[in-house]
């Protein structure tokens, strides 16, 4: 999400909460449930220049959300059970589910001794290629680009264009230009641009993925906890809709083949690489219900209505993030008012 979304979403929580405005909206807002999405659970202070932390919060965070959602009555579940639920109509009592995309090893070291230690389910979506450590995490290889150089040049729109970095504002600038621009090239082309950077600098980026991901020895471990899901993430951690529809039916067929390989079990869950309008539409909805998918999350904003059961390949989840590490958003957040505001007053959005 841009800096600007953040900054437009954190008003309208606050505005929200401190007006009590949640609280008035909640009967008509309120889902029943929520599918909460993390990635990386990390206890290291925020650098000053780190512009992938909303994809991180602290294990203190993560614990205070379990506390506040056990305390506010909502059932931690599987997503078996929420797609159980959502299939007959079981809506007693609010659930929340906890999904992690990517496969972080710090899911290993830091989320799921508190899950186990609370005894809560949870799920983990993996793309194996990340799993068989050579992921390309260009997102984070180019964060550790731009903050260890003080300036560099890239070739944009047939033109070398240098970003001069060496000040906190500058790299935060940086790398929001060079990051939304590559988000709008071929997926592939982009890729190969962060690659030969960290090329002409020397940073090792299947390193990068070999340290921060879980290999197949650790997912194997996970996996057999019968509080973890595994799930499905694409093989190369690919926006589908980018994708022609072979490429992208290929891309979930090996993720599922291999992962039932290795782990015994073919994936009934998936998550969207990216998640958003422009990785994920009704054309991929429909091929990974097809797949024979239970369940599939995007990373488009909001709560699980009942009427859902008939989207069940394009759940909306809730982002956990670094940038929310606020008790006070989760309260609003679990009202579903700031997602209906942001949907436009629409609670289902699955186009
Ligand atoms: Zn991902």
């Amino acid at each position: 999400m841009s800096r600007r979304s953040t900054k437009i979403l954190k008003t309208v929580l606050d505005t929200l909460y401190y007006t009590k405005g949640y609280k008035a909206l909640a009967p008509i807002t309120q889902g029943v449930g929520a599918i909460f999405m993390l990635h990386q659970v990390d206890p290291a202070p925020i650098q000053d220049f780190e512009p992938n932390r909303i994809l991180k919060v602290s294990p203190d965070f993560l614990e205070q959300v379990i506390d506040g959602v056990l305390e506010a009555g909502y059932d931690v579940i599987s997503l078996d059970e929420a797609h159980w639920r959502l299939q007959e109509g079981e809506f007693e009592r609010s659930f929340v589910c906890f999904t992690f995309d990517d496969g972080y090893r710090d899911n290993w070291e830091h989320a799921y001794p508190i899950f186990r230690q609370y005894d809560l389910p949870f799920a983990i979506y993996v793309p194996c290629e990340f799993a068989d450590g050579r992921g390309d995490l260009w997102w984070l290889a180019l964060e550790h680009l731009i903050r260890d150089n003080d300036r560099f040049v890239v070739r944009m729109h047939g033109e070398d264009r240098v970003f001069e970095c060496a000040t906190i504002e500058d790299k935060d600038a940086t790398y929001h230009t060079v990051y939304w621009w590559l988000r709008g090239l071929d997926e592939t082309e982009a890729r190969g641009i962060v690659a030969d950077l960290c090329r002409s600098v020397g940073f090792d980026q299947q390193a990068l993925c070999e340290t921060l991901v879980m290999d197949w020895q650790e997912i194997k471990a996970i996996a057999n906890d019968p509080l973890v899901t595994i799930g499905g993430h694409t093989k190369g951690h690919f926006a589908l809709s980018r994708l022609s529809l072979a490429q992208a039916r290929f891309q979930v067929e090996e993720n599922l083949t291999r992962l039932e390989h290795e782990l015994g079990t073919r994936p009934t869950h998936f998550s969207f690489p990216y998640g958003c309008e422009q990785s994920a539409g009704p054309r991929e909805f429909a091929l990974l219900r097809e797949m024979g998918m239970k369940t599939a999350v995007t990373t488009r904003k909001g709560l699980i209505y009942a009427e859902h059961y008939r989207h069940l390949t394009a759940l909306p989840r809730v982002s956990l993030n670094g940038d929310y590490q606020d008790m006070r958003y989760l309260t609003v957040l679990l009202s579903g008012a700031p997602f209906v505001v942001w949907n436009r007053f629409r609670k289902i959005d699955a186009a």
